[in-house]
């Protein structure tokens, strides 16, 4: 893409009204825009990467054979009365309409996904069924003063998934685990899984947590085995891991990334979702759900992935995977010949299926295209001035060093990029 067809969003400065660096990095960086505390607008450089973290989340859920759906984001407020939740859910958002009656904006989905698959399980053999969504959700958070760490309004993936027993759900769980930790991987991040809080409910629950020092949760966690556990129901005991008895327990600030329940009947009840086994007697179905916070994990790749002059994106979810600037001096014959090559190798790459951003703009001074460039933080640079002659200096956003090479070693460095 020609970055002169970008609407400019970068700013000079860090935005003096958020308190979050996710927030202020990427508002900076100009891939989000904030309408209000909590609310955000995904600009280009913004959406290409949600879009792309949203890309890695499908691939591995659809590998769990689970189906693709989009639920609606308003519901009836009988929906959520059902179940209690019209009352208990503290942070539902509610509407009045025109014709008087009340509507909820879905903060989850439960409530409208069990009548929905009311209407497709009637026996032991439609059976087990997993549905899930990408989808905004609404939630009146009461603190949204993290970025997009926390949101009114924010993407999730939301899976349910439907069981005849226990053994099933218990293995389909297992599998939903081992997916989010290859998704968590292929991001590049580091996520524990922990034991979830919620008293008695946390035997059935676990979260996925990426250590950040400014996240919301506390962790405890034993550096000497596997033990970890969100520290709202951690157990006072005499500072020994409750696992391995060893002295290693910790304690470190984290983000939840994701988490999975098994919910039994708790949802199947209410709306007496139920199925015929083999000898025709009703039973009720089992139910487990799973989320992943997709705009969530945006904000915590910034906090993770990022230097003192921006970000630092890792390949796989990059808006580009290569910046290349044309740096322009003030001899302008010179210049014509600079572009005239930028645009060559422009071509190359994109030919090759390369997604590449290309700094071709003539009022801007080398000096601000380098600052901004390592602000977006797009993963390899290429540069194209006088001084490069007829080679390209390539750089990696994360290292120091910059080297002049010739296209054909720059794209072997390309393809080798993880
Ligand atoms: P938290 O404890 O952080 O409020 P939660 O227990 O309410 O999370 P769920 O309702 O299960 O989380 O939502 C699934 C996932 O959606 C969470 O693991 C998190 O990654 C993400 N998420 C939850 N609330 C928000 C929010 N307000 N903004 C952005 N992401 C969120
Ligand atoms: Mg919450």
């Amino acid at each position: 893409m020609y970055q002169s067809r970008l609407p400019n969003f970068i700013k000079k400065e860090f935005p003096k009204d958020e308190e979050s660096y996710n927030a202020k990095i990427l508002v900076r960086a100009g891939f989000v825009d904030k309408l209000m505390a909590g609310v955000y607008t995904y600009l280009p450089l913004g959406l290409r990467v949600l879009e792309k973290i949203t890309n890695l989340v499908r691939e591995e859920i659809n590998a769990l054979g689970a189906q693709e759906i989009r639920m609606p984001a308003l519901s009836p407020k009988e929906n959520w009365q059902r179940t209690g939740r019209w009352e208990s859910f503290d942070a539902l958002f509610k509407l009045i309409g025109r014709d008087k009656k009340e509507y909820a904006l879905g903060p989850t989905h439960e409530e409208i996904v069990v009548p929905l698959s009311q209407k497709a399980i009637f026996s032991y053999k439609d059976l087990p069924l997993a549905l899930y969504q990408i989808q905004t959700k609404f939630r009146d958070e009461a603190r949204a003063k993290a970025g997009l760490l926390r949101g009114k309004e924010f993407l999730m993936k939301d899976l349910y998934s439907f069981h005849a027993d226990q053994k099933d759900l218990d293995s389909f769980y297992e599998k939903v685990s081992f997916a989010y930790k290859r998704i968590f991987q292929r991001l590049g991040l580091k996520a524990l899984k922990v034991e979830a809080s919620g008293g008695t409910f946390s035997k059935y629950s676990h979260e996925f947590q990426v250590f950040l020092e400014n996240g919301e949760d506390e962790i405890v966690y034993c550096s000497h085995c596997s033990f970890a556990q969100n520290k709202e129901i951690f157990e006072e005991n005499k500072g020994y891991c409750p696992l391995c008895r060893s002295f290693s327990l910790k304690i470190g600030r984290a983000s939840e990334v994701g988490n999975i329940f098994k919910l039994g009947t708790n949802y199947s009840h209410p709306f007496s979702l139920k199925y015929k086994d083999k000898e025709g007697k009703e039973n009720l179905v089992l139910m487990g759900c799973y989320g992943i916070g997709i705009s969530r994990l945006m904000g915590v790749l910034a906090e993770v992935f990022h230097d003192q002059d921006g970000l630092i994106w890792p390949a796989n979810v990059a808006p580009f995977k290569v910046h290349l600037l044309a740096l322009f001096g003030s001899n302008k014959k010179e210049n014509r010949k600079i572009l005239e090559r930028a645009r060559q190798i422009y071509k190359k790459l994109t030919a090759l299926k390369i997604e590449v951003l290309f700094d071709e703009r003539l009022d801007k001074s080398a000096g601000e295209k380098l600052v901004e460039s390592d602000l977006i933080g797009i993963p390899l640079r290429l540069v194209v001035s006088q001084k490069t002659k007829d080679k390209i200096e390539f750089k990696e956003r994360k290292k120091k060093k910059a080297q002049l090479l010739g296209l054909s070693s720059i794209l072997s460095k390309i393809n080798s990029l993880k």
